[in-house]
């Protein structure tokens, strides 16, 4: 593959043309953040638009849309210039204007347009579609407001909008043409050939505002294209005032309001009639969008699912079945058995949760009165399978309760995606034998060779390259730079593990990254932590099952020790977290307060804080962790087991040499098989375990240790003398039954914790452990992710 050189004259006369834009006489009258605009839209400009691009598969590979509520960016700029091979060009250029690239780079404010690994997944998987040559384009939502911004006051989180100037981004393409018009509400009519017409109450418009995604080193690019809502033009607006359904609801949604805000839950449905609107008008723009480039190449419809693939991230965008079905059928006025052959070949669903509160079911009169045609295409789905769960389990209304599509007047969007599409894969091989085992049994005795697994990964040039350069260069200088899109050439490495020089460099450039974090970390709060001690990281959203609660009893239990013994010798620690909790879920937001509070405490009792110390930053997010993954020890991965699917933010810590304390969950298993049991710290209780203790009526016990502990908690001793200050926490531990199994976990927890700590004290060994949790983490790239897929299903013989 030819590598395109970054063009430095291209790049130069696109930047001279930018300070005009702002009506200045040069470049010298620009601020900081007009330098990172000018930077970003010079190379905007000088990127190859796709159609240009020379072909560099000659195979015909089918083209994949991947259709997403979210997508969790991070930072465009920097990302995009290494990708391009400008990184240093573009440096060179900005010297000589006496302006460090790096530091303007900070002024971008990440696009935060998803709320955790869901959304992050799909952004590294455009990162490695655009690297692998795999034509693809992404859909989504161009919201106003990304993820909310989080700040603590008097530990509490608090959340503002995270407006990020949509309007003056300078990585939008904007094409006017691409505009599609949107309906809602209103009626079904007979169209007097026995069929029904949809009648909608009004409609808005979707204007497409497209990202470049781009390759490594490659020249490829491709698209991310985000929807808009915008008004729709004026003859829409008396039906639009007609309407009984906006009457009903709520006086004037308009259009704005549509993709104003992202919801701000992970692995948890919240029903509202705004988010189903936001599904909708998502999937009725990209499904437009799709069969108008269909019909431009001059294909039929019946060859769509040669070429096309829609690839569905969860049931979020699970609407596009019936709207395909919808278009194909009334627009188009195929039959139902040419549509349905079109539609269960082309749509593919990945599973990213078994949790029954993340499951989407919509309410039926709610998706009857916004859809009516798509509420009646859903039904008849419904009916057509009953026929064939009557065949196959004759008379077995067990079965069909669970197999039914539309059920307790709710319609089940998971059991949609499966009956619909031609392949279901879950992200991690437990968790994908889960989706088969407990969550769609009779599914896969139906159709066993629909089930897959696709174990997710991370792109390694965001979350190696970019974010940790000192380890990158070691190891281009040690192993070469294949790494970079062949990850698995790392295993070089491993012999590199018991060469005494080499470590040093490894320890140095880990040592390096803890002060940089460390500068950080009093930037942002003021306190001074000892690079020496160990950056002991838990960052990841906010959430029980993930039970940043069982790391808090674990500092309780180091505290307890370090009072009831001052002169304790144990390893220094900073105990670093990073997470947001969505604003509704309390539980979730007590915990975060009490992290803070016991994080008070500790860090001003001076007899303790020379050894334990509590940070917890706010404001996680892509950026954030780019800067605190590099600098981790220990990656804290102690989900309940069977209930986290995958989990990335363990690939990208192992990869950046940082050890795991994690549960037999998600990918934790895959990533313990690769680095070796030796190398990895692997804890309570497993899934069947977790299975057969709640099968057995599991009541929380505590011994007098925990039972001093979770008194402390709640004697107001870290709440200003408020005993009621963690009810929530407490309560979920104890009266609540504790349903995460915490306590269950807890002394395990604890034990292998002081195995962290033997480790932790000879260095050496620690080093040689990080050294092969990065070298053996190759399998984990998100390039090896996209040519599963590639296999399994997206290029599978069918
Ligand atoms: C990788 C990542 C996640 C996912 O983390 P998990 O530990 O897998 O839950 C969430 N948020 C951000 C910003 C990430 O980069």
């Amino acid at each position: 593959m030819p590598r395109p050189k970054f063009d430095k004259a291209v790049f130069q006369a696109a930047l001279d043309r930018q300070w005009q834009r702002y009506g200045l006489a040069g470049a010298q009258e620009m601020t900081a953040f007009q330098w990172w605009q000018a930077v970003s839209a010079a190379v905007n400009e000088s990127i190859v638009p796709p159609s240009a691009q020379p072909g560099d598969n000659k195979k015909i590979l089918r083209h994949v849309n991947y259709l997403s509520m979210e997508f969790l960016l991070g930072r465009l700029t920097g990302n995009n210039l290494i990708n391009l091979g400008g990184y240093d060009t573009v440096k060179r250029v900005l010297e000589a204007y006496q302006v460090s690239l790096a530091d303007i780079l900070e002024y971008e404010v990440d696009p935060a347009l998803g709320n955790g690994g869901l959304g992050r997944l799909v952004a590294c998987y455009m990162d490695s579609m655009a690297t692998v040559g795999q034509p693809a384009i992404g859909y989504g939502l161009n919201y106003q407001y990304g993820l909310f911004r989080q700040t603590f006051a008097e530990g509490q989180q608090w959340e503002s909008p995270d407006d990020w100037h949509r309007e003056t981004y300078p990585w939008f393409r904007h094409n006017a043409a691409l505009n599609v018009e949107v309906g809602f509400g209103g009626k079904l009519v007979k169209d007097g050939q026995g069929g029904s017409r949809w009648e909608p109450a009004f409609s808005l418009i979707g204007e497409a505002w497209d990202l470049p995604v781009v390759g490594f080193g490659n020249g490829a690019v491709l698209p991310l294209r985000l929807w808009q809502a915008t008004h729709p033009h004026p003859f829409n607006l008396a039906l639009f005032n007609d309407g009984k359904f906006l009457k009903a609801e709520r006086d004037g949604i308009d259009a704005a309001k549509l993709t104003k805000v992202l919801y701000p839950n992970d692995n948890h449905q919240e029903g509202k009639q705004l988010r189903l609107m936001q599904q909708y008008f998502q999937c009725a723009c990209a499904v437009t969008d799709i069969l108008r480039r269909h019909h431009l190449a001059g294909r039929s419809l019946e060859t769509l699912p040669d070429y096309e693939v829609i690839q569905l991230n969860d049931t979020h965008p699970a609407i596009a079945i019936p709207e395909m079905l919808r278009v194909l059928l009334d627009q188009h006025r195929l039959t139902w058995d040419e549509v349905w052959l079109i539609t269960s070949r082309t749509f593919a669903y990945t599973n990213h949760t078994l949790m029954p509160e993340a499951l989407e079911c919509w309410d039926e009169k709610l998706l009857q009165t916004l859809l009516p045609r798509h509420f009646a295409i859903i039904r008849h789905i419904n009916d057509r399978l009953r026929v064939l769960v009557e065949q196959r389990w004759p008379g077995d209304n067990a079965v069909w309760r669970r197999l039914a599509v539309v059920q307790d007047k709710q319609v089940r969007m998971a059991n949609l995606c499966v009956v619909c599409g031609f392949a279901v894969n879950g992200v991690a091989a437990l968790h994908s034998e889960l989706v088969k085992s407990d969550l769609f049994p009779e599914y896969y005795q139906l159709w066993p060779r629909k089930f897959h697994n696709v174990t997710n990964g991370i792109t390694p040039r965001r979350w190696l390259k970019q974010c940790n350069p000192a380890l990158a260069g070691l190891i281009d200088e040690t192993i070469g730079k294949g790494w970079i899109t062949r990850l698995e050439r790392l295993t070089a490495l491993a012999s590199y593990a018991d060469d005494a020089a080499f470590r040093a460099c490894f320890q140095q450039i880990k040592y390096d990254n803890k002060r940089r974090l460390a500068d950080k970390i009093h930037q942002m709060t003021g306190i001074v932590v000892d690079p020496q001690a160990m950056f002991d990281v838990q960052i990841k959203r906010l959430h029980e099952y993930k039970r940043q609660h069982l790391n808090l009893l674990h500092i309780l239990s180091l505290y307890r020790r370090l009072r009831d013994n001052p002169d304790l010798d144990i390893v220094p620690r900073v105990f670093l977290f990073g997470a947001k909790a969505a604003p509704g879920y309390a539980l979730a937001k007590n915990i975060i307060y009490a992290i803070n509070q016991v994080a008070h405490k500790i860090n001003n009792d001076r007899k303790i804080n020379d050894r334990l110390q509590v940070i917890f930053m706010p404001d996680y997010r892509v950026t954030l962790a780019e800067w605190m993954i590099p600098a981790a020890d220990l990656s804290e991965q102690i989900s309940t087991a069977g209930k986290e699917a995958s989990g990335t933010g363990n690939m990208k810590l192992a990869l950046n040499g940082a050890l795991t304390i994690g549960t037999l969950d998600g990918a934790n298993v895959e990533i313990a098989e690769q680095v070796g049991e030796e190398n990895i710290f692997i804890f309570g209780h497993t899934v069947s375990q977790v299975k057969a203790l709640l099968a057995d009526g599991y009541k929380p016990e505590q011994d007098k240790a925990l039972k001093g502990l979770l008194a402390d908690l709640a004697s107001g001793s870290y709440s200003f003398k408020d005993k009621h200050a963690f009810e929530l926490l407490l309560h979920s531990l104890q009266k609540g039954g504790d349903p995460y199994l915490v306590l269950a976990d807890f002394a395990a927890y604890c034990r292998a914790q002081q195995q962290v700590d033997a480790l932790y004290r000879r260095p050496d060994d620690w080093t040689r452990s990080a050294v092969l949790n990065t070298a053996r983490v190759g399998f984990f790239s998100s390039d090896r992710a996209i040519r599963d897929y590639q296999q399994r299903i997206w290029q599978a013989k069918r």
